[in-house]
């Protein structure tokens, strides 16, 4: 089948020194997962891919997998001619004759040749293209800063032809950081940590948990609803479902009143890591920022670091609820969280919740509420959703936690 030509503009991988083939080829996958079952095939060059995709794949959907992978720093629809400056014109021309140029006032060309032996020089192949574009659309001026069309022309193996380019969401190829474990809540907070985590290269998968019937099938479902919206930049991910109500029960029956968030948080943190050290994960990223609500002080995060056993990533920690709202727009979950659902009720939350929590004192509390039964019995009891790199779920089934845990 005819294959349509995109080329994707690589960032800071290619600063990558030994490792950059490992990240290249992660990238390539990664936007590969997107594109099946439409059949891809890529070519790697100097900062950039060449993706040639079957015709028949919409041009919506390889936009999306482009504009959602990390590690793509730009990208655009694109023509591949031989090396001959006469074919390049002719290509060219035909080119801008197939694009709406009415609202176009000015453009700009910029020719690049990583082909040192392409004869003519790139300063000419530039001249020689603005004549093509005046005979297309006589009257158009040349802006260097601001153009409202750009033609470019990249001499490499062969020559490469594009006029507009997207904006990619720049990054790490998702999975080249290694895997983490995200606390997924229904709340505006926690996607765009996963968000921010994905863009430097961390695998995720989402751990939620569930309070039913304190917490509605409603909430549940906001929660996956999120968990799709965020999978396509995850490259796929599941979704952890634990039932903790009979563990807060425990808690807010035993804990001193004053302390029942973080007893909560503290159980949160072992729980988490149960299942991040049967996964093969590294850490676990919450969507904490500093002083946000109580358990958000340097003393409560202190507290509930050292009940995890691994990692605990906060990439949201010095942002304010503004900038997460705009990141949150940015990456569509925004409108998902505001959803009413509670993720936590309130007959959880204390009225005079601790801020300054002692941190031996407060382990000491927690090791008395006998919280291992409940954490073992939810974490046999827990759901995994799976969500593919395209956000579709493609099926649910039931944790085992490993024996010694079970
Ligand atoms: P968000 O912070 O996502 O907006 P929130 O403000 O309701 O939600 P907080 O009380 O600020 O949540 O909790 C801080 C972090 O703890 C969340 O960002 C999330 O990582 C984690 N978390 C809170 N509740 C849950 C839950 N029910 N399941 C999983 N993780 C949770
Ligand atoms: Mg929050």
């Amino acid at each position: 089948m005819a294959k349509k030509l995109y080329l994707v503009k690589e960032g800071e991988i290619s600063l990558k020194g030994l490792n950059r083939g490992s990240f290249e080829k992660r990238l390539k996958n990664n936007i590969k997962d997107k594109l099946r079952p439409y059949h891809s095939t890529s070519q790697r060059q100097k900062g950039r891919i060449f993706l040639f995709v079957d015709e028949d794949c919409p041009d919506e959907r390889i936009e999306r997998a482009l504009s959602t992978t990390f590690g793509v720093v730009g990208w655009a629809e694109a023509v591949m001619c031989e090396k001959d400056p006469d074919v390049i014109k002719a290509r060219a021309r035909a080119l801008l004759e197939k694009m709406d140029l009415s609202g176009v006032k000015s453009f700009k060309v910029m020719a690049k040749r990583e082909d040192k032996s392409f004869p003519v020089h790139s300063y000419d192949l530039t001249c020689a293209l603005a004549e093509v574009v005046n005979t297309v659309a006589p009257g158009l001026r040349v802006d260097l800063r601001n153009p409202d069309l750009i033609l470019h022309v990249e001499i490499r193996n062969q020559a490469f032809i594009y006029t507009s380019d997207s904006a990619g969401p720049r990054g790490l190829p998702t999975g080249s950081a290694g895997r983490g474990l995200l606390l997924l809540s229904g709340g505006i907070d926690s996607p765009v940590a996963a968000y921010e985590m994905a863009k430097r290269g961390l695998k995720l998968d989402c751990l939620y948990f569930h309070a039913y019937p304190y917490t509605s099938d409603e909430a549940l479902e906001k929660v996956k609803t999120l968990a799709k919206t965020i999978a396509p930049y995850l490259n796929g991910t599941r979704l952890f479902v634990v039932p903790f109500t009979e563990g807060q029960l425990n808690i807010k029956a035993r804990a001193f009143e004053d302390a029942t968030t973080l007893m909560f948080r503290a159980s949160m943190m072992q729980l988490a890591s149960r299942v991040a050290g049967c996964q093969d994960m590294q850490c676990i990223v919450t969507g904490e920022a500093l002083s946000q609500v109580a358990s958000q002080t340097l003393a409560a995060m202190s507290f509930t670091d050292s009940m995890a056993d691994l990692l605990v990533l906060r990439p949201l920690v010095g942002l304010d609820k503004e900038e997460i709202i705009s990141k949150a727009k940015k990456i569509g979950t925004y409108e998902t969280s505001i959803l009413p659902y509670e993720d936590c009720c309130v007959i959880f939350s204390p009225k005079h919740p601790i801020t300054n929590p002692d941190r031996k004192a407060m382990r000491e509390h927690y090791q008395s509420l006998g919280m291992d039964e409940y954490i073992t019995k939810a974490l046999s009891e827990t759901k995994i959703y799976s969500y593919n790199a395209n956000g579709e779920e493609t099926g649910v089934w039931d944790f085992t936690p490993p024996s010694d845990q079970a």
